[in-house]
């Protein structure tokens, strides 16, 4: 596996890629799991070559106490790359990725960006957008490879994909979850024992929602039974949980027609940990085309 940490050498390693070749792109922050391993699986079933990235963006923390506190574990993931069977990595210094410091370049998609994970982590989108659009104009793959569980990241990226006419295709995979349904994430090594038990309300929360949804109970009444749920489970202290157009993002007040894609979007924090997760309420397929 080469392991690519400069500007310049990734973009050597990109013009001596045979061609043709169908090239496909995991982008990660890096503490590996087994959903990341995942993308990994579906990148190298469908692409010649696969290059992952590991890099931790400054400019998608709205806290510095967040970043620092950010797990790394590079030796390790690199381990993990390359028995997955990895082509190559990235994994640049903040300093390549952003030269002149702050970014000149903002890329921000309203409303898309600015509501759920967006309105609480003010710019967060923002910076998500401008290193995945970094990443792709450096690596120009065929396929990105995304988690389904960082529902709103998909939605944002599909829609800058679309604005800015880049010829990559986002294929959306589904969530890794423990035994317990909690879905898989970097951030949960800094739970506690105490709130990694906690944590699963989440996903118990979610499985009922979609447990009404499937019963037609009516959209408001759903979100208000989730709240109360999750404002009384121990240790959680819920940021927000909705039902949203799995376009628009747009809250869902009224029942839908079955083509239209439902899903519900979860935060919550257990002590300074947050957490997301998400459950598509309708059919899965409408989500992975
Ligand atoms: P991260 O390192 O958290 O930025 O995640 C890198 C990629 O892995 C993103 O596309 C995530 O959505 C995806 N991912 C994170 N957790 C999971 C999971 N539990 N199952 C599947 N994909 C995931």
């Amino acid at each position: 596996m080469k392991i690519i940490q400069t500007v310049s050498a990734l973009r050597r390693w990109r013009a001596e890629r045979p061609s043709p070749e169908e090239l496909g792109f995991v982008p990660t922050m890096g503490a590996l799991h087994a959903g990341h391993l995942s993308l990994l699986k579906a990148a190298q079933a469908q692409s010649d070559a696969v290059i992952a990235s590991i890099f931790v963006n400054p400019t998608q923390f709205d806290r510095p106490d967040d970043l620092a506190a950010y797990p790394r574990e590079e030796a390790r993931d690199l381990e993990l790359l390359e028995a997955a069977g990895c082509q190559a990595v990235f994994m640049p210094h903040a300093s390549e990725m952003y030269p002149s410091g702050a970014s000149r370049v903002h890329i921000s998609l309203p409303p898309l960006t600015g509501v759920w994970e967006g309105a609480s982590r003010p710019g967060h989108f923002d910076g998500v957008a401008l290193i995945v659009n970094k990443l792709l104009m450096l690596v120009q793959p065929h396929h990105l490879y995304m988690g389904q569980k960082d529902f709103q990241q998909t939605v944002v990226i599909r829609a800058m994909l679309e604005e800015l006419f880049i010829p990559t295709e986002l294929r959306v995979r589904p969530t890794l979850r423990e035994a317990d349904g909690l879905a898989m994430s970097s951030r949960n090594v800094r739970l506690s024992p105490a709130q990694r038990a906690q944590a699963a309300c989440l996903y118990a929360t979610l499985s009922q929602m979609h447990k009404q949804w499937q019963e037609a109970i009516p959209p408001g009444q759903i979100v208000s039974w989730a709240a109360a749920q999750l404002q009384g489970a121990p240790g959680c202290q819920p940021d927000y949980v909705q039902l949203v157009h799995g376009r628009t993002l747009e809250p869902v007040t009224v029942p839908l027609p079955p083509e239209e894609p439902v899903v519900a979007l979860v935060a919550a924090f257990f002590g300074p940990v947050r957490l997301i997760d998400c459950l598509p309420m309708t059919d899965q397929t409408m989500f992975f085309a």
